[in-house]
């Protein structure tokens, strides 16, 4: 905890803040008032009422005002009459030693005139409510050129209360060189739109303690050994067939290949992080909110944009060894009242990083047993009674079937029919789990044998065979997307998809053998734009797939997806949230081909066949 003396604050601060019995800053006041005055970046700060923000923005205000120029240079947004008043005598408190400041609160219910006369005598900082100040900018009484610092405080009410226009007209009338910093208990998703248009870059900053996010989260730990994070996580998945999270990482590399192999494992997972293009970041991101995702691997950079409300989950494969960023992480679940848990991986390594951060974080995390087998199974089965009781029923599409379904069924009884029903789901699971073992660190050798089994990524078995083909990360491809090229090529036939490694400029992935010459043969004169697609057998490749990539660098291939995708306002991803929804882990590693869906719009909108 630091001293306000070693915020660096100016004497008649110092002074003030003493006389009002500020002894030491509050968290919002040590993060923020350091960030305001020694760089000029944007932030947003999620902080509730009550946290101390009030001097946190207003002191660092008032020690940049340059006095010798009477104009304004700072200006405060707020919703109410009531906050406008209370932060400008707040900050009149903060200046009582510093008498040639001029702070005006302009508002709306009262004489316009008196507030334009007090303006006119020079307003250094102006504190007003967005109706209000626009009226005095249509009057030509305000002038907000040479304005360095925008505060909007309480954005989340100011957009409650309709002033999402006036916002927006404010904001756009101001000079390019001015920094913004936005206070708000909540994150909607206008308030991510204002960021992204007003804002650079955006520092994020939770407000651990008084954040009611951090109140309502759980967190949880495991306690792991590393190499079994993966297996571990796709439990946790499993367990939670809802679960509706963000799962973090240290890097992008293994935040793309956890992605990846969740993918192929059959989950709804997608990777976020900084090597995809802002396009790709965008379109996943508004997968992600309206749920066509139910895990999002990111890095801690790329999450920031993320504006979504009820996550259920937030996971830490790895714990971040920076100060707050794991505050930040968990504060990204249990908002707006809701609970939330932030589930840690923790491996004998990390114990130490575990134990700082509880620091940090200011509670104990409660360890927890990796869910078993037997326990994910049952959890799973009830969940899927319970979508069968929830389930709405079509009665007119269903009806022509009943008669002829309902003579194929007749001869089971009641409890043998549920329990046919429920195993058509149920058995996967049970012969995923029936020799899962404990995960849990200090559980001896016995869990290898499921990491080598059961891994995604097992090697081949001489049952795969490897092909190639010319597009890769360049060309925005993805795991999912190659699974739905697979799909549309071959739609009738099933089989299993093994490794998929992605590279720069071309892909190879693994093939059960009995697909190879189907597959072959549906790529043959298959195109991306007027550029041909190459499959082939691997092996005799140059290993960077220079010579065979042909065509245009980079392609068109993402940009067009996107646009197909878009246009078909995303029902078509409604089957990978089915597939998602269905629960997660699989045995079936490699046959996420087998349940991906079929997609006529994509393949129009991105190639030609038999050009
Ligand atoms: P705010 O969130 O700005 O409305 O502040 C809430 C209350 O905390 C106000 O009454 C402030 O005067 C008070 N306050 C702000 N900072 C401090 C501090 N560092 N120490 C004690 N009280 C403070």
């Amino acid at each position: 905890m630091k001293t306000f003396i070693e915020l660096e604050l100016s004497t008649p601060l110092l002074q003030a803040i003493e006389e009002l019995g500020f002894l030491e800053p509050m968290p919002v006041q040590e993060q923020v008032i350091p960030l305001m005055l020694n760089n000029a970046q944007d932030i947003i700060a999620l902080a509730q009422t009550g946290s101390g923000k009030t001097a946190a923005f207003g002191l660092p205000l008032i020690q940049e005002t340059d006095l010798s120029k009477n104009k304004t240079q700072a200006l405060i947004l707020c919703p109410t009459r009531e906050l406008c008043l209370q932060i400008s005598n707040a900050l009149t408190d903060y200046s009582m030693y510093i008498p040639d400041l001029h702070i005006v609160p302009v508002y709306g219910g009262t004489s316009i005139n008196e507030q334009i006369k007090l303006l006119q005598k020079g307003a250094h900082i102006i504190v007003a409510t967005p109706g209000r100040l626009i009226d005095l900018i249509e009057r030509k009484a305000v002038k907000l050129q040479n304005v360095k610092r925008v505060i909007l405080d309480e954005a989340d009410e100011m957009l409650n209360m309709g002033f999402v226009e006036s916002i927006d007209n404010i904001l756009a009338s101001l000079p390019e060189n001015h920094t913004t910093l936005l206070f708000s208990a909540t994150m909607p998703s206008e308030i991510a739109r204002l960021t992204k248009t007003y804002m650079m870059e955006p520092l994020e900053i939770t407000i651990g303690e008084k954040n009611t996010g951090a109140e309502n989260v759980k967190h949880v730990y495991y306690s792991i050994a590393g190499r079994d994070k993966y297996l571990a996580l796709k439990r946790i998945a499993d367990f939670y067939p809802d679960i509706y999270g963000i799962v973090f990482c240290r890097t992008r590399k293994d935040t793309q290949n956890i992605a990846d192999k969740l993918i192929q494992d059959g989950y709804n997972a997608e990777a976020l992080h900084g090597d995809l293009s802002q396009n790709q970041r965008e379109y996943i991101m508004q997968k992600f909110r309206i749920r066509n995702i139910q895990l999002l691997v990111a890095t801690d950079v790329a999450a920031r944009g993320i504006d979504v409300q009820d996550l259920t989950h937030v996971i830490n494969f790895d714990l971040p060894e920076e100060k707050d960023v794991y505050i930040h992480r968990s504060g990204r679940t249990g908002r707006a009242g809701k609970a939330g848990v932030s589930i840690s991986l923790v491996s004998p390594k990390e114990q130490r990083l575990l134990k700082d951060t509880e620091k940090r974080v200011g509670k104990s995390f409660i360890q927890t047993r990796i869910p078993g087998g037997k326990e994910v199974c049952e959890k799973q089965l009830f969940h899927l009674i319970n979508k069968i009781e929830t389930v709405e029923i079509n009665e007119t599409e269903i009806a022509p079937f009943l008669p002829v379904l309902y003579k194929k069924l007749d001869w089971f009884e009641k409890e043998e029919l549920i329990k046919r029903l429920v195993s058509v789901e149920f058995n996967r699971f049970l012969e995923y789990y029936k020799e899962a073992v404990d995960l849990n660190q200090g559980n001896g050798d016995k869990k290898r044998k499921e990491r080598t089994e059961r891994s995604s990524s097992a090697p081949s078995d001489g049952r795969f065979t490897k092909l190639y083909l010319n597009i890769g990360k360049m060309d925005g491809l993805s795991p999912s997307d190659l699974m739905e090229m697979i799909n549309e090529q071959v739609p009738e036939t099933k089989f299993d998809i093994g490794e998929i490694s992605i590279q720069k400029k071309f892909t190879v992935f693994e093939i059960e053998n009995k697909g190879v010459q189907k597959l072959l043969s549906a790529f043959e004169d298959t195109y991306i734009d007027e550029r041909p697609l190459v499959l082939k057998l691997d092996g005799d490749q140059p290993s960077d797939g220079k010579k065979r990539t042909g065509g245009k660098k980079g392609g068109d291939y993402h940009s067009k997806r996107d646009d197909s995708r878009r246009r078909d306002g995303g029902h078509r991803d409604s089957g990978h949230r089915d597939r998602g929804n269905k629960g997660g882990g699989r045995k079936d590693g490699g046959h996420s081909h087998r349940d991906s869906r079929k997609s006529d719009s994509y393949s129009s909108g991105k190639r030609r066949k038999d050009r």
